[in-house]
């Protein structure tokens, strides 16, 4: 149920919204940029940001690069940025693992990209699949079993745009043989946005076809899973309340930023268009909404 209507962002209460919070936490897709173009007036409004002392944080459920990567994505597009303020669902499925004491000496076997295989390795795991595992086949019909290495203790399952039935069924066998097995999976985005002409599968559907063989269901730790926000309560010395939340998506990135208690910012650069925010049937209402970012500079006048 809706218990209170967004605000239309505006010159009378931007102040109120800067002054009021500490550190920004950004969406990419869809805030920051489209794919790989960066939106307009993106840069200065950062700049402008980081004057007035705020923090930043980019918050990204895409795990297909790690927070090295992420760093280059930002400097081919222009913006300084460091690895502490990149919190992708990558290093949050690392950052998982650690905050349970997940043991060094187990492995941890991956269906996705080399962002999660970096990111584990840069915690001190050591990961399977993954790219490795892009050629792999799985004779099924020749009656050849994997050689499963039985020391995994936690499969990840992330965007992997080369899945296949080897990486399937050893997923598979690691959660179903192990009932210790964790199961965590980067995001359960349906689609994702690599390039401006099209929607491609995302992490959900990847997800979705190990839950099938595994009758279990991943923890997740990307958006709209409040993971990544304990992350963020120990880099910081202020609470949820003192951050705001810029998103593209109601049910991601707004979600994420009510439910952990952050001010919510909704932007229509990206999936979200003012009608769907408007429709009857949404009940997760940000608290201010505006066309893009940058409005969150044209509108403080000079
Ligand atoms: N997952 C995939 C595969 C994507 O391509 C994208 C966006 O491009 C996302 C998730 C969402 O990323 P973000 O959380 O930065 O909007
Ligand atoms: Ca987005």
């Amino acid at each position: 149920k809706r218990t209170s209507e967004a605000q239309l962002l505006s010159s009378g209460n931007v102040h109120d919204l800067i002054d009021s919070v500490e550190a920004f936490l950004f969406d990419c897709d869809g805030v920051i940029w489209k794919a790989n173009k960066l939106i307009d007036g993106v840069a200065e409004t950062l700049e402008m940001l980081r004057s007035k002392g705020k923090k930043l944080v980019f918050v990204t459920n895409n795990s297909s690069k790690s927070r090295r990567q992420y760093v280059k994505k930002f400097q081919s597009l222009g913006i300084s940025v460091s690895e502490d303020e990149i919190l992708s669902s990558s290093f949050a499925a690392a950052m998982f693992l650690k905050v349970n004491n997940f043991s060094p000496e187990k492995k941890v076997y991956v269906i996705g990209e080399e962002g999660i295989v970096e990111e584990l390795q840069l915690a001190g795991f050591t990961g399977l699949g993954g790219p490795e595992d892009a050629k792999k086949t799985a004779d099924v019909y020749l009656d050849c079993p994997i050689q499963q290495d039985k020391s995994v203790g936690a499969v990840v399952v992330g965007l992997d745009r080369c899945i296949n039935y080897f990486k399937l069924q050893y997923a598979t066998l690691c959660i179903r043989e192990n009932a210790g097995c964790l199961f965590i999976a980067t995001n359960r985005d349906a689609v994702g946005h690599f390039t401006e002409s099209q929607a491609t599968p995302g992490a959900g559907c990847m997800v979705a076809a190990v839950c099938g063989s595994c009758e279990r269901e991943p923890v997740v730790v990307g958006k709209p899973s409040t993971f990544m926000m304990d992350c963020l309560l120990k880099k910081f010395e202020f609470g949820c309340s003192r951050m705001c939340m810029v998103g593209d998506r109601l049910d991601t990135d707004i979600l994420f930023g009510k439910s952990t208690g952050c001010k919510t910012l909704l932007v229509f650069s990206g999936v979200t268009t003012q009608s769907s925010l408007q429709d009857p049937s949404n009940d997760i209402q940000p608290d201010y909404y505006t066309a893009k970012v940058s409005d969150l500079l044209g509108l403080l006048g000079p």
